[in-house]
Formats: structure tokens, C-alpha cells, sequence
């Protein structure tokens, strides 16, 4: 018996909802896996694909396996709005988190962190995700250009990276290539210690074909 939900978790600035599906089973003892999407909104196909990986877990009951799925596809839904990658305050929600390296930054740079370490409601709710489902594995979904597109790990997250590399091709990075201080990785990898991947998709690539890539790599994360 499996349980379908989907759960309003907190609103953004600009008061869109922001929410997640729950797939999860009755029984206990299965993993539970986080999937999150569009923290940055000039990034939709983030959006997309992680949105195809809950229609497809929707419809396919038996590919959930004994898995509790918490996906949330939009984080940044006023960003996505005007397609622009910060929030509705211009904060970069991947800069926003409370980490021991958070630092402040110019309110000019793209990746600005906010007037404080989660001062954003969109960071928020992603900490409320991660505080009331504890999840095991964590895979967040952004894109980049230039044939960077990769598996990067943050904290112990190295072998699931492999595992995704298996079938999505995607080189594994151990980091991005230039210092991310309040990101999600550093918050929920090296200090939570959870294994956390930030899958970044290939953003001229199609989103059919992102999700093509990914169907079996995003599958894997809930496998055993
Ligand atoms: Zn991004």
C-alpha cells in the first residue's frame, strides 16, 4: 500500500506556494530520498525534469520501491516567474543557507546571500524538507553551460555520484570549480553529512532530452 500526497510546505516572497509530492509506503524501514528543483528560476529545466521524475512515480507505483520520494520541483517559484536565477529580493537561494562559511556579499553580485544566513523563505522550506523527512540521499537539479554538466558531491555523497554516472554519463566533480560559500551542498552535505548530489543538467541540451539522460540515474537515488 502506498500513500500519495501533496504537501504545501511554505510560500515564497511573493506568496506563490511552494510544495512537495510525498510517495511513501506504509511500512517502515524503506529509505527516504529528497529530490528538489528550480532553486534557480533561469533554470527550468530543472524544474522540468524533476517534475517529469513525480508524474513518472505517480503513474508507476512499483518503480517507488520501498522508497519514501519527498520531490519538490520549484523552490525559487518567483524566480522561475521571470526566469531570472535569485528570489523576488534578489537573493540567490544556493548562497542563502546557514552555513559556517556563509558570508555577505555585494546585493549586485548574482550570486548575492541574502542580508543573513536564511533570511529567505524559499531557503526555508527547503530546511523544513530536509529537518521533517531526514532523508538519507539528497539530489538537487540545476543546469550549466559549456559541456560542465556533471554529478557533483557534496559531504559523502561520492558513491552515489558513481552510481549516477552509470547512467546518465555525467562526468562526477568533487567540487563545481569556484567556492560556493552558503550553498545547499556545504549546508546539507559537509555539515549535515548527508549524502547530497547536485545534478547539473546540460542547459543546451532539450529538457526531453535532460530527462532521457537522467530517468534511470534519478531512479537509481531511491534504489538500494
Ligand atoms: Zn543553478
Amino acid at each position: 500500500m502506498t500513500i500519495s500526497k501533496h504537501v504545501a510546505l511554505a510560500r515564497s516572497v511573493e506568496g506563490r506556494t511552494i510544495s512537495a509530492h510525498v510517495f511513501s509506503r506504509r511500512a517502515r524501514g524503506g529509505l527516504t530520498v529528497v529530490i528538489l528543483g528550480g532553486f534557480h528560476g533561469d533554470e527550468p529545466k530543472s524544474v522540468t525534469v524533476v517534475r517529469r521524475l513525480a508524474e513518472l512515480l505517480g503513474e508507476s507505483p512499483e518503480l517507488r520501491g520501498s522508497t519514501r520520494w519527498v520531490i519538490a520541483p520549484l523552490i525559487n517559484p518567483d524566480g522561475y516567474s521571470r526566469r531570472r536565477r535569485r528570489n523576488a529580493r534578489n537573493v540567490d537561494i544556493n548562497r542563502n543557507f546557514p552555513t559556517d562559511d556563509w558570508t555577505q556579499t555585494s546585493r549586485r553580485s548574482r550570486m548575492y546571500g541574502g542580508p543573513k544566513a536564511a533570511s529567505e523563505p524559499e531557503t526555508r522550506a527547503v530546511m523544513k524538507i530536509i529537518e521533517r523527512y531526514q532523508p538519507a540521499r539528497i539530489v538537487t537539479v540545476h543546469s550549466i553551460g559549456l559541456g560542465r554538466f556533471c554529478n557533483n558531491f557534496d559531504g559523502p555523497g561520492k558513491r552515489l555520484a558513481a552510481a549516477m554516472r552509470r547512467r546518465n554519463g555525467y562526468p562526477v566533480a568533487g567540487s563545481i570549480g569556484y567556492p560556493t560559500p552558503g550553498s545547499f551542498g556545504n549546508w546539507a552535505g559537509y555539515e549535515l553529512h548527508i549524502p547530497t548530489i547536485t545534478l547539473e543538467l546540460p542547459s543546451l541540451d532539450s529538457a526531453k532530452r535532460c530527462w532521457e539522460d537522467n530517468r534511470e540515474a534519478l531512479l537509481r537515488v531511491g534504489g538500494t
